[in-house]
């Protein structure tokens, strides 16, 4: 029988029969797919330059590319996304890594995390502030502790004792985002969650619409069929100290799972923390029977939405399947599988 290995039986018969569209439809199933973000918020045609529009987007197709690069030879998921997000972490442009956002005391501290959907491991850290690349890190404390999550002074003492590379403070620094948090500051007198006295007041409200995200995060599944997720951030500007976001909260900021699907987050974290944003899809998948669209809509457009959290995720799920919803003006993203060519785009059209 010569039944190809891509090919359903379903598809076969349906071959035998004269209709074509199934099997036109197997055919095109991605063996590997993968799907970044740089961050979701009010990014807007008049907020960019051309010449900075084009940088970034020269960087999301370097990411892209580094991460196609594994896939296509036969490597991990895993791999993959370490890969690609130290890219975006290496860039000024985004807020992870290099670039990353200040507190309200003018530090860096740095969240990410990690998730291989083959066996439910994980890892993370948070609060860190001399890690080159925080995703290296959390794949250290996935790969290497017996715990899912480290924290601050800890966790940078875990970094030394497992040769990760650290970085002083003028590594992170741009003027950029040090103006960001003067301006955060001028225009709100106290924290930024709580500048008004109320908990859950928006970024919006805080800094009169020019705030931006730019966490930074990868999906991918590999040829061998696992997912993987990660991501990491500055967190928001002007934070508190001691603030943790979403970004390394495991079923929050990220989650992965081989039985359904892997999802990177980004936006404001204190709802996404509240929603289980990536667990919730994947949930959804896997209990109710969603599609990997539905189940992210979902939670996206209509579950943060009327909690009023802003953000937007990218999702891949076993089949290859890819999404990135999103309920802000723009989110930074790019995808690219084995059955189509590497898209980046910036606004919602
Ligand atoms: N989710 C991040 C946080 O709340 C921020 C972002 O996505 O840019 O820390």
């Amino acid at each position: 029988m010569w039944l190809r290995k891509t090919m359903t039986v379903a598809a076969f018969l349906c071959a035998v029969a004269g209709g074509t569209n199934m099997a036109a439809a197997d055919d095109s199933k991605p063996e590997y797919a993968l799907v970044i973000h740089g961050g979701a918020g009010t990014i807007t045609r008049d907020k960019l330059t051309p010449e900075l529009e084009a940088d970034i987007r020269a960087t999301l197709n370097e990411a892209l590319s580094t991460g196609q690069t594994i896939l296509s030879s036969g490597g991990t998921a895993l791999d993959a996304i370490t890969a690609t997000i130290q890219v975006l972490e290496n860039s000024p442009h985004f807020n992870a890594g290099k670039g990353a956002v200040f507190t309200a005391e003018g530090k860096n501290e740095l969240d990410s995390s990690i998730m291989d959907g083959s066996d439910l491991n994980a890892g993370a850290v948070s609060g860190v502030t001399n890690v080159k690349n925080p995703i290296t890190l959390a794949r250290a404390v996935m790969e290497k502790s017996v715990h899912v999550m480290l924290q601050g002074p800890g966790a940078e003492k875990f970094a030394d004792e497992n040769g990760i590379e650290r970085a002083d403070d003028a590594y992170f620094y741009t003027e950029y985002r040090w103006n960001q948090l003067q301006d955060a500051k001028a225009k709100q007198k106290g924290p930024i969650l709580d500048h008004d006295g109320k908990k859950h007041s928006s970024v919006e409200d805080i800094t009169n619409g020019d705030y931006k995200f730019g966490t930074v995060g990868a999906v991918a599944r590999d040829k061998h069929g696992n997912l993987a997720a990660g991501t990491s951030t500055g967190g928001m500007t002007n934070k508190s100290h001691g603030r943790v976001g979403d970004a390394p909260i495991i079923g929050a900021g990220t989650y992965a799972n081989n039985e359904s699907c892997a999802v990177s987050a980004t936006g404001h974290g204190e709802y996404f923390i509240r929603a289980t944003v990536a667990r919730n899809i994947c949930a959804l998948m896997e209990y109710a029977g969603l599609s990997l669209e539905d189940a992210a809509n979902r939670v996206v457009k209509d579950q943060l939405v009327k909690m009023g959290g802003d953000g937007g995720i990218i999702a891949v799920d076993k089949d290859g399947n890819t999404v990135m919803p999103f309920n802000t003006p723009g989110m930074f993203r790019g995808r690219v599988t084995s059955v189509m060519d590497a898209e980046v785009a910036i606004y919602e059209d």
